[in-house]
């Protein structure tokens, strides 16, 4: 069974009104592979979402960028899962590393983010990925499974989630991994989900590759076996992202 190629873009805490409108504008004008080749989800700021949801084109789709770990109430300053089902949010990413270390996230609380979100139908974008010092340490492997292990340890079905592997070391900084260092990455998790999930799921969940993804690096990236799409951060907000759907092809 074939995974369909997936190009999210996460916009992060960047934009106003009149910016997001422009990137929707560029999106919903471009010529790009079908829905049926290659699935396109946008992630803008919550405050955002219901206005990019009215404008953007039917075949691309919205994520969060994050959301409460369970049911709402007397939680000041989050959004739960539940809002998102409520404004028809189909997407949330979940376990950005940008959370998870300026925000203290830890491994289990993702897991159980996670857990919760697809209780609620919504369908997550699920990010793991190693430090510079975890890579130079040759821990990868470790960190990102021990990463998927709180993931999979609360979950049951894998239908709706989407792996992110972003190593940290690349996110914001112009260092790509080599195409090599993402399908080794990527192959591994891959093996690990076999042999700690299922042989089933591991051949059908999506392993996008995030972290300083352009228009020029894409191609080469989106040619590796077990790269099935991407994660962009800063290219995202930029008429290049039309080139990074285009890869899908
Ligand atoms: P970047 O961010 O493409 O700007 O490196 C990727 C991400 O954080 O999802």
């Amino acid at each position: 069974m074939g995974r369909k190629f997936f190009v999210g873009g996460n916009w992060k805490c960047n934009g106003t009104t009149e910016e997001v409108k422009k990137i929707v504008t560029t999106l919903n004008e471009a010529q790009v592979p079908g829905d049926d080749v290659v699935e396109v989800v946008v992630s803008p700021p919550f405050v955002f979402l219901p206005v990019v949801k009215s404008l953007l084109r039917p075949d691309f789709h919205v994520a969060a960028q994050n959301c409460w770990v369970r049911k709402g109430g007397a939680f000041t300053g989050e959004v739960s899962a539940e809002m998102l089902v409520n404004l028809g949010i189909p997407w949330v990413i979940l376990g950005h590393s940008e959370r998870r270390q300026l925000l203290n996230e830890s491994d289990e609380f993702v897991g159980d983010k996670v857990a919760y979100a697809l209780s609620k139908g919504l369908k997550v974008i699920a990010c793991i990925g190693e430090t510079l010092e975890q890579r130079e340490s040759n821990s990868t492997m470790t960190v990102v499974a021990e990463q998927t292990k709180a993931i999979a340890a609360k979950i049951s079905n894998w239908d709706n989630v989407v792996l992110a592997y972003e190593p940290v070391w690349a996110i914001g900084t112009g260092k790509v991994a080599t195409p090599a260092q993402a399908q080794e990455v990527h192959a591994d998790l891959r093996k690990w989900i076999h042999n700690n999930v299922s042989a089933e799921v591991a051949a059908s969940v999506r392993i996008i590759y995030g972290g300083s993804v352009n228009g020029a690096n894409c191609k080469e990236l989106a040619g590796q076996p077990d790269v099935d799409g991407f994660l962009v951060g800063g290219a995202s907000l930029k008429p290049e992202f039309i080139d990074i759907i285009k890869s899908a092809t």
